[in-house]
């Protein structure tokens, strides 16, 4: 363990039953779930984030850019320089689970030696054949592989990745403790899954102004950039409902995973969650 995990550790405190967001698929409230502000059937929801990401795949990366004013791109090279892939040689395997139109897999091959190799999995095939072009633009697809799939059913066997990452994906699934135990259950012994995820913002002034932000300009600007102001909306709720660092901290470990831990980023905009299989 390094000594950044034994720091974030210390910051994590246990999770109780009455943090469990919707979502868990454990106990008796597995049969609603969160689509941003609205409760819906589980059953639902899955539809429900495809139809946003069909809808948005051709410009989902611009959004992205004007969105986060460029930030999305300091978070991911931060996840990258946090999975510390090999520079050498050596045989790296990354699965980058929701990884959409590639960002995570392409920076980390780019940061590591010849030996790594990335697979985007992703359950939406509008967003995966984004992907597929920035590869091949990128001289990429030898090392980047895109398969279609869901995070709860991961079509990988056991103890077969290096590493999984997913970034700005977990609280669109459904139910995420299965995500998080698939994440576990591909992963080799001693491997890093490591979660890119919004947060709570944890500073005073920086609060509202984020929230003035996110609820009155971020729609408006989906509108302009993708014609689709409604996918934006639900973006925008999703982060709200999604668990406080804490509670998610929690679903991490029930999911199996050790050495749990997170760093807030960016006042808390964003916090970087990782755990390892023991
Ligand atoms: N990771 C990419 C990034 O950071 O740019 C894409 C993030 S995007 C906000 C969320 C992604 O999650 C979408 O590509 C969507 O299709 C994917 N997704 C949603 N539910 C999923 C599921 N059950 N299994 C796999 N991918 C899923």
């Amino acid at each position: 363990m390094d000594a950044g995990n034994l720091a974030e550790d210390a910051r994590v405190e246990a999770t109780t039953d009455a943090d469990r967001p919707a979502g868990d698929s454990a106990g008796t409230r597995t049969a609603e779930t969160h689509f941003g502000f609205r409760t819906v059937p589980l059953a639902e929801k899955q539809r429900m984030v495809d139809e946003v990401f069909h809808s948005v795949a051709r410009r989902y990366d611009l959004m992205n850019d004007l969105m986060s004013m460029g930030l999305h791109r300091v978070w991911k090279d931060l996840l990258v320089s946090r999975l510390r892939p090999p520079k050498s040689e050596r045989a790296f395997k990354l699965l980058d689970v929701a990884g959409g139109t590639g960002d995570v897999s392409f920076r980390t091959v780019e940061a590591s030696g010849a030996g790594t190799r990335a697979t985007v999995a992703d359950i939406n095939g509008g967003m995966l054949g984004v992907g597929r072009e920035r590869a091949a633009a990128l001289g990429l697809a030898g090392r980047v592989e895109f398969v279609e799939a869901n995070a709860e059913e991961l079509p990988f066997p056991d103890k077969s990745f290096d590493a999984t990452t997913i970034a700005f994906g977990i609280r669109n699934v459904p139910r995420m403790d299965k995500a998080l135990s698939e994440m576990r259950r591909v992963l080799k012994p001693g491997g890093r899954c490591l979660i890119l995820e919004f947060s709570r913002v944890d500073v005073p002034g920086l609060d509202a102004i984020y929230d003035t932000y996110s609820f009155k300009l971020i729609p408006g600007m989906g509108r302009l950039v993708t014609g689709d102001a409604e996918s934006y909306q639900y973006l925008v709720e999703s982060i709200r409902k999604f668990p406080a660092p804490e509670a998610f901290a929690g679903l991490m470990r029930a999911a199996g995973l050790g050495r749990v831990g997170y760093t807030p980023l960016t006042g808390g905009i964003v916090a970087l969650h990782s755990g390892v299989r023991i």
